[in-house]
């Protein structure tokens, strides 16, 4: 049921009120949050800044991936994957599953709704949302599922306007090794990311070079034919974190011997007490580990400095490379639109931890923003879906028909 806007305040701005709660980003976030609101009867308008759902798994990842986590860890509410899916689905398998969520749940975003400012307006209750083509949107409720991944990070490291080599480019532009085929590429940053496009930049033919900075735990992604990530899962159940840790770490020196001889530093804090902690997840290795074994990753310390041709690093050593992929991580976007609300960090994190972080008062909502996937997407969307079903029932319902006048046009997609 979509209205087209009929009034308009003047001439460019449209006004639009909007039946039910405002969600802003169409990823797997934003139509788990749609998908339980609507199990729940209560409609929503998902505003979504590129022209399709999912955009950062369709447009901003390589060709390679394929879910970290076992399928059954990454569903959404209310729809496993196909059967005949794969343990670990590809990125297209899981963009089909995606795409079939959102048609099972008859959710229609607006596309091309890049959301500029959004503020609670004590004085009418509403929040007031307003997109680049000058609309505003006007509800009760906002849900943030703008993702912990909306924009690239770049590290400032000197020189890097000098580089006349090749690309840089950060790992949301990278989509192959072919483009790389027998270049010397310094790959900056050793998370999940940096490792697997390392590992496919070797199957180009190409000469890696990782930038290893930091500390880093890599555990193999299975442990005797299951998931590492299930087996911690279940070990939590019965015994304390750090008793887990202990034997993940077992299983990850028997996997690979001690990492710390390959250039790659363990922290002192276990995988997971340090994802509790500080939300760093541990890499899951794919591959890349034998091949830093044999020497075809090789690994660098941090990056000291970017000269013309190449790069100088913190040991001393200089050498000449012909592109530079920053697979160095992404950031919140919440800072830049969401005005006057003193919920999330700078860093556009909710300043609640996980479990709570959910929920942020006055009718606003994140989801997708407690650092653990799409297990932490689905636990949000359905407490999200249960508080605002409770208001809508008791309370909306009525008052809001009574609201529908002629000076505003209603909008829905359920
Ligand atoms: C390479 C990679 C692999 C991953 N693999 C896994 C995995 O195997 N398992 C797992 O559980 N998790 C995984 N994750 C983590 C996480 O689950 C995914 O990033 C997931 O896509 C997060 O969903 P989301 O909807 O919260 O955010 P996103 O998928 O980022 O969706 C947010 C949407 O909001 C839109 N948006 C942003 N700003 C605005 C704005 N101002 N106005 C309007 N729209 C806006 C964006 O265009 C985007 O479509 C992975 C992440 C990455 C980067």
């Amino acid at each position: 049921m979509e209205s087209h806007p009929r009034n308009q305040t003047d001439q460019s701005k449209q006004i639009i009120l909007v039946h039910g709660p405002i969600i802003i980003g169409a990823g797997p976030s934003g139509l788990a949050t749609s998908a339980c609101l609507s199990s729940r009867g209560v409609p929503s308008l998902i505003l979504e800044r590129s022209d399709s759902i999912a955009s950062l798994w369709k447009s901003k990842t390589y060709d390679r991936l394929k879910l970290h986590l076992p399928k059954h860890f990454c569903r959404l509410p209310f729809l496993d994957f196909p059967e005949n899916f794969p343990k670990y689905p590809s990125k297209n398998e899981f963009l089909a599953y995606l795409e079939s969520y959102a048609s099972h749940f008859r959710i229609v975003p607006r596309f091309k709704a890049d959301v500029q400012n959004a503020s609670f307006d004590s004085s009418s209750g509403f929040w007031r949302v307003k997109t680049l083509d000058n609309t505003e949107y006007l509800s009760k409720w906002l849900v943030v599922a703008t993702g912990e991944n909306a924009d690239p990070c770049f590290p400032e490291i000197p020189g890097i306007k000098k580089f006349s080599g090749g690309k840089i480019v950060h790992a949301s532009e990278y989509k192959s090794g072919e483009e790389f085929r027998r270049q010397k590429v310094l790959v900056v940053g050793c998370g999940n990311s940096g490792m697997e496009i390392s590992l496919d930049l070797v199957r180009h033919n190409a000469s890696p070079h990782l930038v290893v900075r930091n500390t880093v735990h890599v555990l193999p992604r299975e442990i005797l034919g299951l998931s590492t990530f299930g087996v911690g899962m279940t070990l939590l159940k019965c015994l304390p974190l750090r008793l887990v840790d202990k034997f993940l770490l077992l299983m990850a020196n028997l996997s690979f011997g001690n990492t710390d001889r390959l250039g790659l530093r363990r922290p002192k804090t276990g995988p997971l007490e340090l994802k509790n902690v500080t939300g760093k997840s541990p890499v899951l290795d794919v591959g890349a580990m034998a091949l830093i074994r044999s020497g075809k990753i090789q690994i660098m310390e941090g990056v000291k400095e970017i000269t013309e041709n190449g790069a100088k690093f913190m040991d001393g050593q200089e050498k000449d490379f012909d592109s530079i992929i920053f697979a160095t991580g992404y950031k919140s976007n919440v800072p830049a639109w969401l005005q006057g609300s003193d919920f999330f960090t700078e860093e556009g994190m909710p300043k609640t931890p996980f479990p709570n972080g959910w929920r942020g008062g006055k009718g606003l909502y994140t989801v997708g923003f407690t650092r653990r996937g799409l297990l932490g997407t689905a636990s949000d969307a359905v407490k999200i879906a249960g508080e605002i079903g409770d208001q809508w029932r008791d309370d909306i319902m009525g008052p809001i028909r009574n609201m529908c006048s002629s000076h505003f046009v209603f909008f829905s997609n359920s």
